[in-house]
Parts: C-alpha cells; structure tokens; sequence
C-alpha cells in the first residue's frame, strides 16, 4: 500500500504540452497562447504594485479579489458579486469538484474534449461517463437529461475547435436532472457566438473564462467563474483565501480594461487562422472549421499525422498531438504570428 489515497494511486497525472527552456529558439504552436503580448496597461499595473522595493508583497492579497471581480462586470455586465477569480481557469475547473462531487458520484463530459476533466474526476473518485463525439463534434444525445452531478462542456471544445450554439446548451442546461453544466469558455473571444447570458438566467451554468488566451495572459494565472448568487458562494466556500497574488489582480483587472487590445489581436489571429486553415486544406489536410485560437488538422492515417508531428519537432515547431482513439489522425495547430504559420506551412509542405 502506497501513502496515497486509493484514486490517487490509481490515477495518472495529466500531462501538459511540452513548455521549453525560457530562452529556446522554437516556434511554439502547442498550447494555445497568444503571439502577441499583453496590454501595455498589464505591465505598468505590475510595475505600480511592486513599486520600487516590492513594500506590498509584504501583505497578504485580497481575499475577494474585488478589483478583478469589478472589472470583468464592466467588461461583461455581469454582477460582480456572481463572479469568481482563479488561478487560472484550471483552478476554477478542481474548485467545481470539490465542491460539488462526492466520490462515486457521476461526472459527464464529451469524448474527446480537454483532458484535465479527466484527471480531475479521477483525482475526486468520481464515476465519469463520456458519450463520444460523432466525427462533426456536435453535441452528442446522450448528453440531455444527464443525472451527473457536473456536466463539463467546453466551447468552443478542444482540440477540435468547435462551439456548440448557446441554444442547444440552453437546450442541455434546461434537460439536467439536478446537476451543474459547467461551460468552459477558454476560447470564447475568438469565436462568433458564446453563452454567458445562460448563467445569468440558469441556476444550474456555470460559465468558465481565461486570460490565458485572448488576453494573452497564460503565464499571469487568471480565470473567471460566473454564476448564480448560490453557485458562486458554494464555491467561494472551498477556495484558498488568497487564491490570487497580488500581482494577479492588478493584471487581470489592467488586462479587462483594456478590451480594445485584447479584440484587436483576436481579430489578428482570426484573420491568421484563415490563412492556416486555407494552407492547411491546400496541402490535403482535412481541417475542421475552428471558432478558437487553433485548429484540428487530420492526416488519412494516425502513422501519418505521427509522422508529420516529429518532423516538425525535429525542424523546432512545436505542436500538439494527441495519441488517443478520435484524434490520433491529426494535429492541434495553436494560431501564431502570419510568420510562423508561413514557417509552419513550409515545413509541412516540405515533409
Ligand atoms: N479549459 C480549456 C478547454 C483549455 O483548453 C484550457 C487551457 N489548457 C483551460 C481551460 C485552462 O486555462 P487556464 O490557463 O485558465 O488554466
């Protein structure tokens, strides 16, 4: 017996996408962040709150992270005492579990979507059940009328790039036996439609966001959860006091209020990825439509799109493949700069 709990010992980690030596000349196309930097507001915002000798970072952060929470309800209208900040939206994403699932409780998601749901689950003890995705990744039926206790959707989903009309996830929310659907909106702001409105209207949604992506913050460590009054005080109640740093308000608040920045380089990436997707579909690849900040790419074979994945690593562009059933035939394309992705399609043309 190992000095673990029993789902501990039985459970595998989740491994995230390779993150290479600060330094390293490598194009980096592998976990979804953004080319472009950060309002400049985020840096100066950093810089005042450090000041000349770091005085503050004596005291503890605030507890409520108010100066975030008040922002994003100026950026989103939503009331700020239903919204939550994490350390990341991964964070938000194991503070819903523990709040919410007992062991041996049911938690559903789609198969496939972003891993950690299934490290978490696992991780809870929890049982998971996972209808699969047809090959168009639209919601799949078994999904409605769910009795789980956590239903996780994320849309648009990854890898595949897809987003799910907020009518049919009214449709889910409002088919739920007692449970909470959990919308995961890592990459809303890059696509054409998104469902915050529900989980102002629906006790039972939750809606996730991140500034690891369109506000190119992944390295700041910053999420947000919205929800009802209830939700978001249940939750409130098993998060670490300072789940924050100081250094993270002041960024991710600078970061909302700057809207205009973060939807200029939205609208870059979206033109880039219409170009990715066009060089991609010239070179045979069968490219699902994409509302994120990446693409889903398919190879006629698994050996193929394992092939093309080394080749490119060997010639240091970094992608993601995935080596499980559904998606072991393509790659996830993270969007770059149009010079990257100039490389990107050189190298692929050439293998
Ligand atoms: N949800 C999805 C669907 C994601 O792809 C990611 C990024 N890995 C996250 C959540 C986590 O984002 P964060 O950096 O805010 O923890």
């Amino acid at each position: 017996m190992g000095f673990f709990r029993d789902e501990v010992e039985r459970m595998t980690a989740y491994v995230p996408g390779e993150q290479p030596p600060a330094g390293s000349r490598v194009i980096k196309l592998n976990t979804n962040e953004n080319p472009y930097p950060p309002s400049p507001a985020v840096a100066r915002a950093i810089a005042e709150e450090l000041g000349r000798d770091g005085e503050r970072l004596r005291l503890y952060s605030d507890p409520a992270a108010s100066l975030v929470r008040r922002a994003a309800e100026d950026a989103t209208g939503f009331p700020a005492d239903r919204i939550l900040v994490g350390n990341g939206s991964d964070e938000l994403l194991a503070l819903l579990v523990r709040a919410v699932v007992n062991p041996g409780d049911v938690i559903e998601y789609p198969f496939p979507t972003y891993v950690l749901y299934e490290t978490l689950a696992a991780a809870a003890g929890a049982r998971v059940r996972t209808p699969e995705f047809a090959r168009d990744f639209a919601l799949p039926s078994a999904l409605f009328g769910s009795d789980a206790r956590l239903v996780f959707i994320a849309s648009p989903n990854s890898p595949s790039g897809n987003s799910h009309p907020p009518s049919m996830l009214e449709e889910l929310s409002r088919s739920l036996r007692g449970g909470l659907l959990v919308i995961d909106e890592a990459y809303a702001d890059f696509a054409p439609t998104n469902a915050l409105s529900l989980a102002l209207s629906l006790p039972n949604v939750v809606v996730l966001r991140t500034f690891s992506k369109s506000y190119s913050l992944a390295g700041m460590r910053l999420g947000l959860l919205f929800a009802s009054r209830e939700v978001a005080l249940g939750i409130g109640k098993v998060k670490d006091s300072y789940n924050l740093d100081r250094l993270a308000i002041v960024a991710g608040a600078a970061a909302l209020s700057d809207g205009a920045w973060m939807r200029a380089n939205v609208e870059k990436i979206r033109a880039t990825r219409a170009r990715l997707v066009q060089g991609l579909a010239a070179l045979g690849l069968d490219v699902l439509p994409s509302s994120a900040n990446f693409v889903f790419a398919r190879y006629p074979s698994a050996d193929r799109a394992r092939a093309a994945y080394t080749s490119l690593k060997a010639r240091g562009i970094l992608v993601r493949y995935f080596d499980r059933p559904l998606l072991d035939d393509g790659l996830r394309i993270t969007v770059g700069t149009d010079e990257e992705i100039d490389a990107l399609l050189g190298a692929l043309s050439a293998l």
